[in-house]
This record gives structure tokens, sequence and C-alpha cells, in this order.
């Protein structure tokens, strides 16, 4: 009678355990993909320097103060193709 008990009481642990494991897991990665958005949004509200001229880019500028390029190099990148391609 004790030994099953005994076993029963292993069981009921480990679903616990499995439980536990599985929800820090869960909640885990919910809390990495919140600091890691947290962490992009901090990172694009620092100035930064411009990628053409070297030149401070501050947070609300969509362009350089100093040579006037466009704040995100990936949209000159794509507008740069766009116009190369013969149409
Ligand atoms: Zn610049």
């Amino acid at each position: 009678m004790f030994g099953l008990m005994f076993v029963l009481v292993i069981i009921v642990f480990a679903i616990v355990a499995v439980g536990m494991v599985a929800h820090m897991v869960a909640f885990g990665s919910v809390f990495w993909l919140i600091a890691k958005k947290v962490a992009d949004a901090a990172e694009n509200q620092r100035p930064k320097p411009c990628a053409f001229c070297g030149g401070t880019l501050l947070p609300e500028a969509k362009a350089c103060d100093t040579c006037g390029a466009p704040r995100d190099p990936k949209h000159v990148a794509v507008r740069s193709t766009h116009q190369d391609s013969p149409s």
C-alpha cells in the first residue's frame, strides 16, 4: 500500500515538475522576446552615427542633418536597386 502511495507521489511530483519546466520555458521565451523588443526600442531611441558621413543622427530625425542621407540605410539599398533595374 505504501509502495503504491510512493509511486503516486512520485508521478504527481514528476507531473508538477514537468509543468513547471514547461511554464518556465514558455514564460522565459516570452520574457526574452519582450526584453529583446525593449532593447531594440532603446537602441532606436539612442542617437547613432550617420552611416554615410559619421555625423550624429538624432532619434527623431528621419534624415542626417549633416549630409541629408536617410536614417535607415536599408531603404537606400532597396531604392537604389529599384533605380538600377532597367524597366
Ligand atoms: Zn550624414
